[in-house]
């Protein structure tokens, strides 16, 4: 089959591979249909994931046919159209038995990725992928939930969910304030309307983002290149700060952003990951007393997110920007790496 393999820091191709086999009993072998390209996947071919090593097939992100299960899988079968979620898990260790499926202590990690435990599996830029644990891993997709949109499930609809806004505590009447508004602060922004915010404030240095946010559900937005970004956002809360600040970035300069605009007794829900240390105020902390959570993306509300996408009470269209056949992947990867001049969102990548 072909795959897009990853061959050390800048280098990556599109290249003739074995076939994934049956390793385990409870695997099974997807024939991915819709694959994307995530800001991770950057990372990794910047070198940035030492863990991924060359050799690894990238991706994340997909949906597919099931085309043979191992011997332990009974609950899903063959010709099941299914989302690969970006987290693998046992379903049985401690961790699993907890809902944190992202720290399952079983012997593979996320597909593709790699780096969450330094458990390294092939992952979904290819024709096939195996998926371990897959009764656990893969979600049947109900009849009428386009590809398109099953493939937000595998990792930003989840990741803006659980870390940015279940973390976040957003509440009935809440201001919200998403500092970062590519895929996964839409997806926090999209998903926050769920819980009733009176506002949700985008803010991104790139006006275009922002402009875009709206169509999610941000009712107002704020350029971070503006010298008065933060009274803008104190003035649309009297003064006081958000409830709510989602990072979605991962740089110091929006952690600290982030921390500005939340007011006493308000949430930071850190999302963005974090390839540099950042200041961390446990003093402003403690004396506003502020509830800063951060984490892994979980995948405990999957299931939730399935049936809201289903039942469209999640207006999810817009997120993709760009559609490549799946043997134009490397057309696809310069696209999405120029983001700032093809402002592309999620770039979506379909098998013929
Ligand atoms: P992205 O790079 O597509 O989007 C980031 C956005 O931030 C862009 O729109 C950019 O213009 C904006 N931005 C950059 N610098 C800024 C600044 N100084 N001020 C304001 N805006 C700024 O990334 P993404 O795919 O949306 O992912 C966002 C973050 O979430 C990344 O750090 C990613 O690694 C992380 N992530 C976390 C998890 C998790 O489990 N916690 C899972 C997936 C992704
Ligand atoms: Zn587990």
């Amino acid at each position: 089959m072909k795959a897009l393999v990853y061959h050390g820091p800048g280098s990556k191709a599109w290249e003739e591979v074995p076939d994934p086999v049956i390793e385990k009993p409870t695997d099974a072998i997807v024939r991915v249909e819709t694959t994307t390209i995530c800001g991770t996947d950057l990372h990794i071919l910047h070198g940035d994931v030492p863990a991924v090593t060359d050799g690894r097939v990238l991706g994340h992100e997909g949906v597919g046919t099931i085309t043979e299960v191992g011997e332990a899988v009974t609950d899903l079968a063959v010709g099941d159209r299914v989302i690969i979620s970006c987290i693998s898990s046992c379903g049985k260790c401690a961790y699993c038995r907890k809902g944190v499926y992202s720290h399952c202590q079983a012997d593979e990690g996320a597909p593709g990725i790699g780096w969450i435990f330094g458990h390294l599996i092939d992952g979904t830029q290819a024709e096939y992928v195996r998926v371990s644990f897959a009764e656990t891993s893969l979600y049947r997709i109900p009849a009428g939930l386009s590809d398109e949109r099953a493939v937000l499930i595998s990792d930003i609809l989840p990741t803006g969910h659980e870390i940015g806004v279940r973390y976040g505590q957003v509440s009935p009447g809440d201001v919200v304030a998403v500092v970062g508004a590519g895929p996964v602060g839409l997806a926090a922004i999209v998903t926050a309307g769920l819980y009733g915010p009176s506002r949700i404030v985008a803010i991104d240095l790139d006006a275009n983002r922002v402009a875009q946010a709206r169509r999610f559900g941000a009712t107002d937005g704020v350029v971070a290149s503006d010298a008065d970004w933060r009274e803008q956002v104190l003035a649309m809360t009297d003064g006081l700060g958000v409830d709510v600040a989602i990072e979605a970035v991962g740089v110091p300069a929006t952690w600290d952003m982030a921390l500005s605009l939340v007011r006493p007794a308000g949430h930071l829900a850190n999302v963005g990951v974090h390839g540099v240390p950042v200041t961390f105020p446990l003093d402003t902390a403690w004396i506003q007393n502020l509830t800063i959570t951060t984490g892994l993306v979980n995948t405990d509300t999957t299931p939730t997110l399935i049936r809201l996408l289903a039942q469209e009470r999640l207006d999810v269209d817009g997120f993709v920007s760009h559609r490549f056949a799946l043997d134009d992947i490397l057309d696809a990867y310069d696209t999405f790496g120029r983001a700032a001049e093809t402002n592309a969102l999620k770039v979506l990548l379909t098998a013929g």
